[in-house]
């Protein structure tokens, strides 16, 4: 059926958003309401579901040992180790109550995720092996201070991956070895300090250069060799260049990184990030993907519209879902949800093999429940109690009628009806310890303002044993006792440590010790990244208009993608 455009007020921002006819189309076919939210506000109120970077010490609130935690020990939720949580004695239905028609169903959910206990740290536990120190990881081994990743080995202080080995302190790094320091690449081999590259071997502070070998401070280059800054030189004249250029020395790596950094700025940037294999799609890094608009990092998508953070392909026929793909379909309005899933709507943190889900947070294995919270492998439940099948279907339509007419009323009297994602109150975290705080940053008064809460995450600082400037230039000289020092990080002064498995493969790569912390190294490595956000403007070449993640007022030089190919290939 054909519908036509509608313009909304958004109910949280008040800002007008359109809802288009395709948008109509997807939301008859899966049989719900329209949002009331606008776009960007509905991607905030997902993201502030979500703790992926904020780690802390707590103790178990079931065999009491310390654990790494998403959730600072003054939070009053019960809290499991990995060890508990995914034991055997338990699976949720311990605390189901009935659905009282009285009240607004989703107050009902909310007094679920206040008493049911949540996992300490969110991952795929029994698929890791030795990856004590993560969180968001699965099928990976000897990992650490890694974040978001799948299928992973031996990678150190990185986040959103997807089959990345030997690596540290990488952003959006896929198939690829022996890499530090670089963000968005697939198929690389040693990659170190670049951007946006792929299929490179030996490349240094680069941005997107394609299929190249031995490069160094290069853009826009395809298929090139022994070049830096774009320069060609024969092999004999790039190894004399780098051996003067001494890439082991801190120093040197510094005032070389300074010196790319300027040179990136005079060559132009693609209209946005992601071309291969695309058809007819807008956002963001982008690949493999077709008839997906407004996204953002999306592997592998068919038929997709406001989906973020597709690390593993992939996704099909799915709105307004936050991560993470792995076998995909038909997600909406949901965060977190991925490994084969299939018809979830309105939930956060459900998988792995998981099946017509409405209303649920923390389901693991879960299938046909509505409103469910840190439930296990169960079937046919509503508010953690087991139903047969029959009553099952009754009671959730009735639900869903009831949501119609007696929604959730938020404390600033926003409308909770069926149809929309959780309200804000609901979330496990406050917002700046959420992940809408590292894509959407807010001042405390705005966080307040518009609902959200507010948690003071200042850790105690540890005592210093060196500072960062007293380390010594090259990993050659570095002796092994840089292993018991606490480090005073040169941006925000907190002690650091190296780890030994770190310290290793720095050695093999050849590779000084970093003098900032990992927490400042990762929030330098995230600035690199676009923001979630695009623009109309126009070529800077043919001046026709692209939708582009570079606002008219950002000086860089941007050209569309026909314009772009004719400057690199
Ligand atoms: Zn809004
Ligand atoms: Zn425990
Ligand atoms: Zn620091
Ligand atoms: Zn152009």
């Amino acid at each position: 059926m054909a519908y036509k455009n509608e313009t909304k007020q958004c109910q949280s921002c008040k800002k007008d958003f359109t809802i288009e006819s395709e948008d109509f189309n997807f939301y008859e076919k899966i049989k719900v309401p329209p949002p009331t939210w606008c776009p960007e506000c509905r991607l905030i109120r997902r993201l502030s579901f979500q703790n992926t970077w904020n780690i802390f010490w707590r103790n178990c609130d079931k065999c009491g040992e310390k654990t790494l935690s998403r959730f600072l020990p003054s939070q009053k939720f019960t809290i499991f180790c990995q060890r508990c949580w995914w034991g055997d004695n338990w699976d949720g239905t311990e605390y189901a109550t009935t659905y009282d028609p009285s009240r607004p169903f989703l107050e009902q959910v909310k007094e679920l995720i206040k008493k049911t206990p949540y996992v300490a740290v969110n991952n795929s536990y029994s698929s890791n092996k030795n990856c004590n120190y993560v969180n968001g990881i699965a099928w990976s081994k000897d990992c650490y201070l890694t974040f978001w990743a799948d299928y992973c080995d031996s990678v150190y202080y990185s986040s959103l991956l997807n089959n990345l080995r030997y690596s540290l302190d990488c952003i959006r790094g896929y198939y690829s070895e022996l890499c530090y320091e670089s963000i968005g690449f697939s198929r690389c081999y040693r990659m170190f300090f670049s951007d946006e590259c792929d299929d490179c071997l030996d490349v240094w502070f680069s941005r997107n250069c394609y299929n190249c070998t031995n490069c160094i401070g290069c853009v826009n280059l395809s298929g090139a060799s022994n070049c830096i800054f774009n320069k060609k030189y024969t092999k004999e004249e790039y190894e004399k260049k780098v051996q003067e250029l001494n890439l082991k020395s801190w120093k040197n790596l510094r005032s070389l990184e300074e010196k790319a950094y300027k040179f990136w700025n005079t060559m132009p940037y693609r209209e946005y990030h992601g071309h291969t294999l695309n058809h007819n799609v807008t956002g963001d890094y982008i690949y493999e993907s077709r008839n997906s608009k407004e996204s953002y990092i999306l592997n592998g998508a068919e038929d997709c519209k406001w989906c973020q953070f597709v690390t593993v392909k992939p996704v099909k026929d799915s709105y307004d879902y936050s991560g993470w793909g792995n076998n995909a379909n038909q997600i909406y309005e949901s965060i977190t949800v991925g490994e084969n899933a299939d018809s979830v709507y309105f939930s956060n943190e459900c998988w792995p093999d998981v099946l017509n889900l409405q209303y649920c947070s923390y389901n693991i294995a879960g299938k046909n429940n509505f409103g469910c919270v840190n439930l296990k492998r169960k079937e046919y439940c509503i508010l953690n109690k087991q139903y047969a099948k029959e009553e099952y279907e009754k009671l959730k339509e009735k639900i869903i009628k009831d949501m119609k007419v007696n929604p959730y009323v938020d404390k600033l009297g926003r409308k909770y009806f069926y149809g929309e994602f959780f309200p804000i109150e609901f979330s496990e975290f406050a917002y700046n310890q959420s992940n809408a705080m590292r894509f959407f940053p807010k001042t405390k008064k705005e966080i307040l303002s518009e609902g959200y809460s507010w948690n003071d995450l200042e850790k105690t600082k540890e005592k210093s044993t060196i500072k960062s400037s007293s380390l010594l230039d090259t990993i050659e000289e570095t002796p092994e006792s840089v292993l018991k020092e606490a480090i005073e990080c040169s941006m925000c002064s907190r002690a650091y440590n190296i780890a030994k498995g770190e310290l290793n493969l720095l050695k093999q790569i050849g590779l000084p010790i970093p003098h900032e912390c990992p927490k400042c190294r990762e929030n330098k490595r995230f600035a690199r990244l676009d923001p979630i956000k695009l623009y109309k403007r126009n070529c800077d070449k043919c001046k026709k208009e692209i939708t582009t993640p570079y606002a008219p007022s950002d000086s860089k030089i941007v050209y569309c993608e026909h314009c772009y190919q004719q400057e690199v290939y």
